[in-house]
């Protein structure tokens, strides 16, 4: 690992082509249910796991090692993975059973806040990368009005299948991923921005695409990631819980603004779909 700050006694790394089925296997845990490879980015993926005993897993995908890869680019993705290490082993990575505690406390769903978990993990993480690679391009930068298109692509194919099949499961499913990824991405933007003195208030996209993906709480959203702190700036993790809760409240509303109000249910969730006919009716041009 390329940090002083890791104790890389305590890291296993493992290459792997297929990254998605090595995160599952290394941490069957509830929140990376869902986890998808970051295909995004335009970088080589990477995923870090905390394990129980305070070791840490690092996963990346085989191509970063290969002799044709780019060398800025793996050193980047091993700098992202070793900021993590760092969070992780001062322990101030939340786990499944703080998101479980906030997600009581505010009456939220456990994805949501574990969303906003991950979303301000990578703003710390993403903070000490730019400061580290200047003069590289941030991921995410152009990229968050493609993500905004995609997740309403997603949530409208979702519906239209929903219509045939029925499967909320499905359903909450395909909204939840692609939604996810997008505020995933949030966090990556609000390090960018930090580092590059852009504010949000003059961050625009597309009137439609900021109408059907978007809205005045993903503006929120960001000015909270913003000010979280570097990776390698020790934090409260009173402070770190109490930032999270805040930033999944605004996931929440975030969501709501973009149509879908995800709450918690039983032991479940409930999802609906705020004005479907308004929605339907407004669906997003295919390009
Ligand atoms: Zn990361």
């Amino acid at each position: 690992m390329l940090a002083s700050e890791v104790d890389s006694s305590k890291v296993r790394l493992r290459a792997t082509s297929d990254l998605v089925a090595a995160v599952k296997e290394i941490h069957p845990n509830p929140l990376y249910a869902n986890y998808s490879a970051d295909r995004l980015s335009g970088r080589v993926a990477g995923k870090t796991i905390g394990q129980d005993d305070g070791t840490v897993d690092v996963v990346v995908d085989v191509s970063c090692v290969h002799r044709d890869s780019d060398p800025i680019l793996a050193e980047q993705l091993f700098f992202h993975e070793a900021m993590h290490v760092v969070i992780k082993q001062r322990g101030e990575s939340l786990e499944i059973d703080d998101v479980r505690t906030i997600a009581q406390e505010l009456g939220l769903a456990l994805d949501i806040v574990g969303m906003a978990s991950i979303a301000a993990e990578e703003a710390r993480v993403e903070k000490e990368v730019r400061a580290r690679f200047p003069d590289q391009p941030g991921p995410y930068r152009n990229g968050l009005e493609e993500l905004g298109k995609e997740f309403r692509r997603g949530a409208e194919v979702a519906w239209n299948k929903y219509q045939d099949d029925d499967n909320v499961e499905d359903f909450y499913a395909s909204v939840t991923s692609s939604f996810q990824v997008l505020v995933t991405a949030s966090g990556y933007a609000a390090a960018d921005f930090s580092a590059t003195n852009v504010e949000v208030a003059d961050v625009s996209f597309d009137p439609v695409v900021e109408q059907v993906a978007f809205g005045s709480n993903w503006s929120k959203l960001l000015a909270l990631l913003m000010k979280e702190s570097p990776a390698k700036t020790p934090t409260d993790i009173t402070k770190l819980n109490t930032q999270v809760g805040h930033a999944a409240e605004t996931v929440f509303d975030w969501l709501k603004d973009v149509g879908f109000s995800v709450v918690p249910k039983g032991d479940g969730v409930e999802i609906r779909v705020l004005n479907p006919l308004v929605w339907m009716i407004n669906a997003f041009p295919s390009e």
